[in-house]
Parts: structure tokens; C-alpha cells; sequence
């Protein structure tokens, strides 16, 4: 008699605990990913690139003598349903920390355990889970620094490698086919623009990772930090799919860093912010939609309107605003230092409310994250743990001249800043929805708000309330 997989950010067979222990049972597996309601809600992008990833983990099981059951439904009916058709004795999975995925799977467990399965949670999104890691009072961090300080000396298990072959069961159950989910859906954006630029499954993970490690890493602390240079991994699309493991690239970077490698440490140090949002995100779940620090609540935020709408769209009139914008809508993804400066504009210039961006992001980016997004729009906002103060301004126009001097990143994703605009400032605008009427022949927008007036509003509301 089988166990059934239930795979969700773990579309892996490399360094996945849920699957060593299952494969350690003999017993047959059946692999299923379920598109239930919580998965049904992801944004735009994040769920069209789940269903480039899906297919992709589809043909890695499939080279490994097995195969990816597709079920459409609540989870906990589909499982029930899944285990009367097959006889499967047990279900395991990967443990998932955002408050819904949490309610979801405490409810599945227990309705299963009490129909007498095997059920089993293992790790395998983070190195370090959520509750391991607690203060000298027994409490959570609240800042970076003292966190890393608590887990970077700490070991990490090394990951397993993944097995040849899964054992199948003598009759595989129906699947539906992915086509019919139509996971690209609500994409009105061009799909086949930012196709060019996902790199989708284990092996292109892998070699991200190997790519990295065997250059860029040199130079990583100082390169990070320029947009329009190629100086990061690029692995965050692959690790909120967990089209490879953290424990991978873990030990992948620390082997960097005793080889003395020069941006290895800093490497390590992002790494672990990934698992510090986690952190932050399991014990304060609120993180995700409300101020961390309620007394933000009372701050004369802005809400939705034409200014957020001219973010939105990459048409501020501040180039640093729009090229980061743009890049989004081209690459499904921005680069760090992009993401710092269109949020803070978004909250401080523009005064507006940070939900109003962090839903979009959560449209937009194919690395949509529930906990990086949410620590890094409260971080620029100024309302979450250990945030930018917010009377700490970027000015978006300095911040261009310094970190992009010779404004290649510009003219990379603005065409009306290009005499001659190469192919990724034109694809923005195959990219974005027709109905906004954008033509890459009109003059470039004056900007919106003057960066002074802006800022003084900002630090006067701020003044207002006596500071937060
Ligand atoms: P690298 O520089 O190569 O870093 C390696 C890995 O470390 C990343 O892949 C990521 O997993 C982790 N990491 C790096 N920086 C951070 C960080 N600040 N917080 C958490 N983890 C980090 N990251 C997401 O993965 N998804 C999001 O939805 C997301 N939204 C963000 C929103 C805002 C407003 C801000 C300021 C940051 C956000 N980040 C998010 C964090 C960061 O911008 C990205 O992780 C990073 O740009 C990904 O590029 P990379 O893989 O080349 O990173």
C-alpha cells in the first residue's frame, strides 16, 4: 500500500526530508500537488510560474520512474479522497509557515490522524525552523543581528541527495491535466515576455547556484548593490518553489566561504534574512497584512488613487522609481536595491499605505515570498521590527546617480530615456496591459511629486504624530 506525497514549495527530489523518510518506508509513493483555495489565491504571477514549475517537477518525476497526481479541491477532501482510491496508509509533506498554509495543514493533520494514517511533517523550506531558534528568554528575535548571530554558527544537516528512482504504485489514480487549471489565467500581462527570463526547475536552480559560486560570489558584497549588474544569485524564484533546497545552498556557500571567497560571508548573511522573515512571520503572523507596530495605524496613510496608479505602472517621472518598476514587469522580478527605493517612495513621497504594494508585488513577482515581502515592505514602511526609521528618506534621484552612475539600468528598462532603446525597454511594453494605453514614442512623464515637497509631507505627518 502506497503514501501519498503532498508536494507544495518543494517541488524537488534533491535535499527534501518528507521524501528520504517516505523512500526509507519501501513503501510505493504517489507524488500529488493540489491546487486548493489557498493555492487558487496567489497573485498573478507567482501562479503562473508555479505552473511553469509544476510541469517542470512533472518531467523530473517522470525521469525518476514516477509521476505528479494533479487534484483540484480542498486539500483535506482531495487527501481523503485520494487515500479510499489508492489505499495509501499515509501522507507526508514539507511544513509551511504563512498563517493560512498553517490553519490548512494543523486541520488536514488531524482529520487524517484520526482516520488512523501515517501522517508526517517534515522541514525543508528552512534550515531553521521558526521555534528553534529563541532568545536567552526564551522569546523570538525581533532584530537581524542578534538572529544571526544565534544561527550562523550553528550546523545545518547536510541535504540528501535525491533518490534514482521512486518506487510506484501498480495503479496510478486519475490526474487532471495542468492545462485545464489554466494557472496563467489571470496573467493579462505578457506571459511571453517574462518567459524569456525564468529559469524554471531543479537543474536550472542548480545551476544558478553553481554559476554564482563560481564567480559573481567574489564580488557580491559590492556588486549586490548595483542593478545593473548581474552581481546576485537570481535564486529567490527558485527557492520559494523550492526548486532547490536551502540546505543546498547553504552548504554550497559555506563551502565558498572556508575557501576564503570574498563575498561568500555576505551571502551566508542574506541567506539567513530568508530564514529570519520566516521567523518573524511565524510568531508574529500578523506581519502579512497589518503594521507589526499597531501604532502605525493611527498614520494619515494615502490610499489607493492616480498616484499609486502612475507607480504602478512605471510612470512616476522618477527614473530610478520606474526602471525598478519596469524590470518587474519585463524579468518577473527587481532587483534588491530597486525593491528599497520603489517602496519607500510608495510610502514616504507618495505617503500611500505599504498593503498597496505589497499586493502588488504579490501580483507581479514570479519570487513572490509571503515572509520577504512582507519584512521588506514593513522594513521600507517603517512599521515593522527592527524598519528603516521612517524619517529616513531614500531620494530616489541620488540614489540613481549613485548606484547606477552611468545609467545603463535606465536605459535598460526605459525606452523614452534611449535614443535607441535596446529590446527589454521595448518588451515593457508588450508586457503591461493594453488598456493602459502606454507607447514607448510619448516623452517620459514629469514626475508626479517633487522628491523636497514629498519628503517634507512625509516627515510632517511624521512630526505630526510625534514620531511613531
Ligand atoms: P541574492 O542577493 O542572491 O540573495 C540570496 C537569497 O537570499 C535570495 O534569493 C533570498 O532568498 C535571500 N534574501 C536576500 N535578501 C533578502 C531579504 N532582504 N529578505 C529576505 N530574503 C532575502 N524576496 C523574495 O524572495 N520574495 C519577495 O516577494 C520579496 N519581496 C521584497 C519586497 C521588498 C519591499 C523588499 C525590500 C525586499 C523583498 N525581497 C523579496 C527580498 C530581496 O529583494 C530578494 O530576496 C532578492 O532581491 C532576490 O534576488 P536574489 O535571489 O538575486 O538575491
Amino acid at each position: 500500500s502506497p503514501l501519498i506525497l503532498w508536494f507544495r514549495r518543494d517541488l524537488r527530489l534533491d535535499d527534501l526530508p518528507m521524501l528520504s523518510a517516505a523512500v526509507a518506508s519501501g513503501q510505493p509513493l504517489i507524488p500529488v500537488f493540489i491546487l486548493d483555495p489557498e493555492t487558487e489565491a496567489l497573485g498573478a504571477a507567482p501562479k503562473w510560474r508555479l505552473g511553469l514549475g509544476i510541469d517542470a517537477f512533472a518531467q523530473t518525476l517522470a525521469a525518476a520512474g514516477s509521476r505528479l497526481i494533479l487534484r483540484r479541491g480542498p486539500a483535506l477532501a482531495v487527501l481523503e479522497a485520494l487515500v479510499a482510491e489508492t489505499g495509501a496508509t499515509g501522507v507526508f509533506w514539507s511544513r509551511l509557515y504563512d498563517p493560512a498554509s498553517k490553519v490548512r495543514d494543523t486541520e488536514v493533520k488531524a482529520a487524517l490522524k484520526a482516520r488512523g494514517l501515517r501522517v508526517e511533517s517534515h522541514a525543508g523550506h528552512l534550515m531553521h525552523e521558526p521555534w528553534t531558534v529563541e532568545t536567552g528568554q526564551g522569546g523570538f528575535y525581533r532584530v537581524y543581528t542578534p538572529y544571526w548571530r544565534a544561527v550562523r554558527g550553528r550546523d545545518v544537516a547536510a541535504p540528501e541527495a535525491a533518490p534514482a528512482r521512486l518506487p510506484a504504485p501498480d495503479h496510478w489514480p486519475a490526474s487532471d491535466r495542468l492545462e485545464d487549471w489554466q494557472t496563467g489565467a489571470a496573467m493579462r500581462r505578457g506571459a511571453a515576455v517574462v518567459a524569456a527570463h525564468v529559469r524554471v526547475g531543479e537543474q536550472a536552480a542548480r545551476a544558478r547556484l553553481d554559476a554564482f559560486l563560481s564567480g559573481p560570489v567574489d564580488r557580491y558584497a559590492e556588486a549586490r548593490d548595483l542593478p545593473a549588474e548581474p552581481g546576485t544569485s537570481r535564486l529567490s524564484e527558485n527557492l520559494t518553489y523550492g526548486e532547490i533546497g536551502i540546505r543546498r545552498v547553504w552548504h554550497a556557500a559555506l563551502m565558498a566561504f572556508d575557501q576564503g571567497r570574498p563575498g561568500a560571508e555576505t551571502f551566508l548573511k542574506e541567506l539567513v534574512w530568508r530564514e529570519f522573515s520566516y521567523h518573524l512571520m511565524h510568531h508574529t503572523p500578523h506581519i502579512t497584512h497589518a503594521n507589526w507596530k499597531p501604532e502605525w495605524d493611527a498614520f494619515p496613510w494615502q490610499g489607493d488613487g492616480p498616484q499609486a496608479e502612475a507607480w504602478r505602472r512605471g510612470m512616476t517621472g522618477e527614473a530610478f522609481v520606474d526602471t525598478a518598476m519596469r524590470e518587474m514587469y519585463v524579468t518577473g522580478t527587481m532587483h534588491n536595491r530597486g525593491r528599497m527605493i520603489v517602496a519607500s517612495y510608495l510610502t514616504k513621497h507618495l505617503m500611500t499605505h505599504w498593503t498597496i504594494g505589497l499586493d502588488w508585488f504579490a501580483d507581479c513577482l514570479i519570487d513572490w515570498d509571503p515572509a520577504a515581502n512582507a519584512m521588506g515592505w514593513q522594513w521600507a514602511a517603517g512599521s515593522g521590527p527592527d524598519a528603516a526609521p521612517y524619517f529616513r528618506i531614500f531620494n530616489p534621484a541620488t540614489q540613481v546617480e549613485k548606484f547606477d552612475p552611468k545609467g545603463q539600468y535606465r536605459r535598460r528598462f526605459i525606452a523614452e530615456l534611449s535614443r535607441q532603446p535596446g529590446p527589454e525597454a521595448l518588451s515593457f511594453f508588450d508586457a503591461v496591459p493594453r488598456a493602459w494605453g502606454l507607447d514607448p514614442a510619448r516623452r517620459y512623464p514629469a514626475p508626479i511629486v517633487d522628491l523636497a515637497e514629498g519628503r517634507a509631507r512625509a516627515l510632517a505627518a511624521y512630526a505630526a504624530r510625534g514620531g511613531q
